[in-house]
């Protein structure tokens, strides 16, 4: 078998940051000085070619271009490397990988993204051992020498999630990131144990085809109790919105006020989508449970199932990136895409 090849994207995130001395904030630092703290990864038996942002951001920086950026240098680099690492800030890192899931149609190698929550350069830092894991399960085969992840993931201190299923649930803890409606990819102990049936296999693949327009045209409207009139109407008259992620309570419920359903219909007879997904950390939107939950859905609004508020933006921004009309972004965001709902 020939020795795999990787490819480490660098965008920043704590993992390459350090402290500036005048101001003791963290900002982002340059690749080398990333290298330089981890001389572990010349122990590995693959090679490691990397490639860096031009200037690398904290994740809260990120923006749908630098997403396009991501996806086009894997897309340049596809045929080349067995796999990729993307090292990334943590805060947005769960939206960054919803949006590759998508942007990537086919993919069949591993895109796995790391970061960690302190500094590379820190004597107690989580970021050698995430890099250097993320490291090692890109470069793992099936037993067919197979990539044996073939879609974005998440690898985080103990667990290796589906990028599109994972959220950041501590801006503490060295695991840092939980999929709360789906099983790990793989567990990380003192050996990586992967957990096939977990594993996304697509049924036909075809050519990597790569979609880098997203349309930034989308809101979250999060409800809870007492949201006034006049706050719903304001978010649903955003110029040019074209689609809503309703956050609602439970199981997929909101206030039955007549006001409500009202500003709910008008927005989506101006064919804006409004999908429903819930704020509860896990289970998923069942819209003929309650009747408040059922006047909701009976009005239009697209039951989300059990996606994340993060997939779920992604897949809005994404489906009308790729210029569907309102009726086929209304059906797509009912179905699984990429794995990111159990439907
Ligand atoms: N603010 C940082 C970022 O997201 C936090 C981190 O990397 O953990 O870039």
């Amino acid at each position: 078998m020939t020795r795999s090849k990787i490819l480490m994207i660098y965008t920043g995130g704590t993992i390459g940051m350090i402290e500036n001395p005048e101001t003791r904030a963290l900002e982002p630092f340059d690749f080398s000085h990333l290298l330089q703290n981890v001389p572990k990864i010349r122990m590995l038996d693959f090679d490691i070619d990397h490639y860096e942002f031009p200037k690398p951001l904290d994740s809260s920086d990120i923006h749908p271009q630098h997403w396009g950026e991501l996806a086009r240098v894997i897309e340049r680099n596809y045929n080349d490397y067995d796999g990729f690492v993307v090292l990334h800030g943590t805060d947005t890192m769960a939206f960054t990988a919803s949006a590759l899931s998508y942007m990537l149609e086919n993919l069949n190698k591993p895109v796995i993204i790391t970061g960690s929550q302190l500094p590379i350069g820190e004597v107690r830092t989580d970021g050698e051992e995430n890099l250097i894991t993320a490291l090692q399960i890109a470069a793992s085969r099936d037993e067919d020498g197979g990539p044996m992840v073939r879609e974005v993931a998440i690898l985080f201190a103990n667990d290796l999630l589906r990028g599109n299923r994972s959220t950041k649930f501590s801006s503490d803890n060295f695991n840092a990131f939980t999929t709360n409606n789906y099983r790990n990819l793989a567990s990380i102990g003192l050996g990586i144990t992967f957990h096939p049936d977990s594993l996304w296999r697509p049924e036909n693949p075809g050519e990597l085809k790569v979609h880098t327009n997203m349309d930034c045209n989308v809101l979250y409207l999060d409800l809870f109790p007492g949201i006034s009139e006049s706050t719903v109407r304001h978010l649903l008259s955003t110029p040019n919105l074209k689609g809503v992620v309703l956050k609602t309570f439970g199981a997929g419920n909101g206030p039955t006020g007549e006001w409500f359903q009202s500003l709910l219909r008008q927005a989506i007879e101006r064919d804006i989508v409004v999908v429903n997904v819930t704020q509860c950390m896990s289970g998923s939107v069942m819209p003929g449970r309650y009747k408040t939950g059922k006047v909701i859905s009976d009005i239009g609004v697209v039951a989300g199932h059990d996606i994340t508020s993060e997939a779920a933006i992604t897949k809005l921004m994404y489906l009308f990136g790729r210029g569907l009309e309102p009726s086929e972004v209304r059906e797509a965001m009912s179905r699984s895409l990429r794995g990111e709902l159990s439907q």
